[in-house]
């Protein structure tokens, strides 16, 4: 039964928006007419007519603009928002008509039929139709993205078929024109037919569309997989394809250029027809690759033009270098076999020395005298014969040696080469580096040196070898053979005042950019860096202070806004820190026990007090101050002299069994070896044992045999040097090393009393204070 109310309302005109009984909704009111309704329910009863407009884009619509059809909501909530709007929240009561206008001003007034939501009687009919839509509405929604899972539930626990219609008309419309259609119907039976064939509609078109979305994805995933498809082909392609045959035509024109011999050329051609041949993507292609990269890059026919010229290397060398006189000469006169034998062929030079005395300056001033490429390797540490000749290039990350490495660096067939450090060269399980080295080195050999690597014979001949070594000692005999020593010893500090003040200084300065007038410094003030914040014998930390001085005083000149600054004694502290050396100085007490010896290290010539103590004990010797094996035997050796010596030194026959011995080398951080400290030590015993006190000012070096005899030691300059450093005035030396005096340079010469001995008792009637 459908009843029918009249009932004067305001009437509220929506728009886009369609409003059913049992819904709830929010909705914004703006317009004046619209507000002025609200104001008039919310004065009364809270009901509204609520009526949806036909165009919606109309602003100020007339009952012409709006269908009869609505629907009676109760207001259930008002907020004012900003901007004179108001947001209502209604629930939709009853559908109703408009049959009658009562106002227009100042809002729409009107007298609505309502229908009032009564019971229907449940028919089958309504039944049957029901279920049907409740199942079409299933569908609606597992089809449309539109609806929520959750309304499907709160639909389906509907049992009033007049409600059920409104709900799923709410939920599942979409058009306007259907919403209003199903308003329109007041028969809740006629309103389930309606519905059937609207959503059946509906279903259909989303099923469409849904096949129409499928396709399309297919589509785009096709046009997607077929784009990636070719993509991949294409990188494929320029991967292998197309740029392989180019990279392999670009190989064998290099190859063709290449002066290899007929068997070089056949294998190298036989390795690119593999390159050729083989898969790309198996992992040989990279090894035969980077092998064909390495034999196309070396410079085999690249050969730069010397420069034999005499003169020239005279200036170049003076250029590069203060002092180094006699190595020069030397150096000139090389070049002058060289150039008369028109081959490089001969005799390795080999610079011995301290480090930092200029051996790999020189050498690379040589290969500028002569206008070759310089390369340098250094052999520090090299204990594997692969590393000079490379792996096989079965062995996994296989690659050449350094020696080819560095020829391809070097970048022509011809350069001076240098093997730095050859002295620190070890050897172990893996094979001895020396014999590759030897290879290298032999006129006879190197002519065609087969890397392991490259397996082709590269022409070494041309190259002219240089070596570097710090002490001769540790260079294997064979190696040594082949090579002609040039020593080039430390510096006085006269001499390291000229090399900081002509090269050093203008080099770091230029270095650092800063012109040559913007420091100023004195003799005295070099020395004093010389002195307190370098002991070396060569140059290499005096040119760090130097680049550090530089870059303090560079700061400083910006930050002061400064043209120049000067440096001196009492202002280096600032530049360099605190002063980091005491002024080596030897004791220069006469004491019992104590004495200067001389010795020389890798790092140049030194000072080197012994001491020695006796205590009652049982003739036990101990020795300490990290002392090598040498220089232990040659302790025992000079107290088997003293022993079998012992009356003519005044000493008790048994001494030896009531005393201990201790000799004591200070700084035992210095690993300490070699004969020449013999007499020294026993000098120090044999004052000990007889309490006889040392001259302070004295210093000696010298080996000593069991008889007392005296015998030659190695680097004497280098060890007048450090005595006259040390601020000693009187050097006791071996009498075989008078021919060497030469060496020294005269000015330290001309300041020290050199003694020569032969016997351990000369040495004692100079050093010792007898009564
Ligand atoms: P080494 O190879 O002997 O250890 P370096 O050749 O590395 O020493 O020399 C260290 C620095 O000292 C280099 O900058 C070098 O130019 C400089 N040097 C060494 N001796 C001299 C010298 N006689 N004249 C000019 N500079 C020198």
């Amino acid at each position: 039964m459908i009843g029918l109310e009249q009932k004067k309302l305001p009437l509220v005109a929506l728009r886009g928006l369609t409003v059913f009984p049992y819904m709830t909704i929010n909705f914004d009111i703006g317009r004046d007419r619209s507000m002025a309704a609200l104001e008039e329910a919310m004065a009364g009863d809270q009901l509204l007519f609520l009526v949806t407009q036909i165009d919606p884009n109309k602003e100020d619509p007339t009952t012409e603009d709006i269908y009869e059809v609505g629907t009676v909501v109760r207001i259930k909530q008002m907020l004012r928002l900003p901007g004179d709007t108001v947001r209502v929240l209604v629930e939709g009561l009853h559908r109703a008509r408009y049959v009658e206008v009562v106002s227009m001003d100042p809002y729409i007034e009107v007298m609505v039929e309502e229908q009032d939501n009564v019971e229907e009687e449940e028919t089958p009919s309504h039944e049957a139709l029901m279920r049907g839509l409740n199942e079409l509405f299933e569908e609606y929604v597992r089809l449309s993205s539109r609806v929520s899972p959750e309304t499907l539930l709160s639909v389906s626990a509907v049992t009033d078929a007049a409600q059920l219609t409104d709900v799923v008309a709410a939920n599942a419309l979409y058009k306007q024109e259907d919403k209003q259609s199903v308003l329109e119907i007041f028969d809740p039976l006629e309103r389930l037919e309606q519905l059937h064939i609207i959503l059946g509609k509906e279903i259909e078109i989303l099923k469409i569309e849904q096949k129409i979305n499928q396709r399309v994805r297919k589509q785009i995933d096709k046009m997607q997989k077929e784009h990636y498809l070719h993509e991949q082909i294409k990188a494929i392609q320029t991967e292998l394809g197309e740029d392989e045959e180019n990279e392999v035509e670009e190989f064998r024109k290099k190859v063709e250029d290449l002066p290899l011999d007929e068997d070089a050329k056949k294998k190298v051609l036989k390795e690119l027809r593999r390159l050729k041949r083989t898969p790309s993507g198996s992992p040989e292609v990279a090894v035969l690759r980077t092998w064909m990269e390495w034999i196309t890059d070396l410079p085999w026919n690249v050969e730069t033009k010397d420069n034999l010229d005499l003169k020239n290397a005279e200036v170049i060398l003076d250029e590069d270098h203060y002092g180094l006189g006699k190595v020069k000469e030397r150096i000139v006169e090389y070049l002058a076999v060289r150039r008369m034998t028109k081959t490089m062929q001969g005799p390795i030079l080999c610079f011995v020395g301290p480090p930092g005395v200029g051996k790999t300056s020189i050498a690379r001033s040589i290969a500028r005298a002569i206008g070759r490429n310089f390369v340098r390797m250094s052999l520090g540490g090299v204990r594997d014969e692969a590393e000079i000749r490379g792996h096989r290039r079965t062995y996994v990350g296989a690659i050449p040696g350094r020696l080819l490495s560095n020829i391809r660096q070097a970048g022509s067939n011809n350069p001076v080469f240098l093997f730095d450090e050859i002295d620190k060269m070890s050897r172990d399980f893996r094979g001895d580096p020396s014999a590759a080295l030897l290879e290298v080195l032999d006129a006879e050999q190197n002519h065609s040196f087969t890397d392991h690597y490259l397996e082709l014979p590269f022409d070494l001949s041309r190259v002219m070898f240089l070596a570097t070594a710090n002490t001769l000692d540790t260079i294997p005999p064979a190696l040594l053979d082949r090579m002609e020593v040039i020593r080039i010893s430390g510096y006085t500090e006269e001499e390291k005042i000229s090399i900081a003040r002509r090269h050093l200084i203008p080099k770091q300065m230029k270095e650092h950019g800063m012109a040559v007038e913007t420091i100023t410094i004195s003799d005295n003030t070099i020395r004093e860096m010389i002195v307190r914040y370098t002991r070396e014998a060569g140059v290499r930390n005096l040119e760090r202070e130097i680049a550090n001085l530089c870059r303090k005083v560079a700061k400083e000149l910006i930050e002061k806004n400064k043209q120049s600054v000067r440096v001196t004694i009492s202002n280096l502290e600032k530049y360099l820190g605190v002063r980091r050396y005491k002024r080596e100085e030897a004791t220069m007490k006469n004491e019992v026990g104590l004495v200067t010896g001389l010795a020389w290290t890798a790092v140049g010539g030194v000072t080197l007090n012994i001491e020695v103590n006796t205590m009652p004990g049982s003739g036990k010797l101990s020795l300490t101050g990290q002392l090598g094996d040498v220089m232990k035997e040659s302790a025992r050796a000079a107290l088997s002299y003293i022993r079998a010596n012992a009356d003519a030194l005044g000493l008790p026959k048994d001494f030896y069994e009531k005393q201990d011995i201790h000799i004591h080398i200070p700084e035992g951080a210095t690993p300490k070896d070699g004969p020449s400290a013999g007499i020294t030590m026993a000098t120090a015993m044999i004052s000990a044992l007889t309490k006889t006190p040392v001259r302070g000012d004295i210093a000696m070096t010298g080996e000593v045999t069991l008889r007392g005899r005296v015998l030659p030691i190695g680097g004497l300059k280098e060890k007048a040097l450090a005595a006259h450093r040390a601020g000693i005035h009187k050097v006791i030396i071996p009498e075989e090393n008078s021919k060497d005096i030469t060496e020294i340079p005269d000015n330290v010469r001309r300041k020290l009393d050199i003694v020569t001995v032969s016997e351990l008792n000369s040495v004692l009637n100079q050093a010792l204070l007898r009564d």
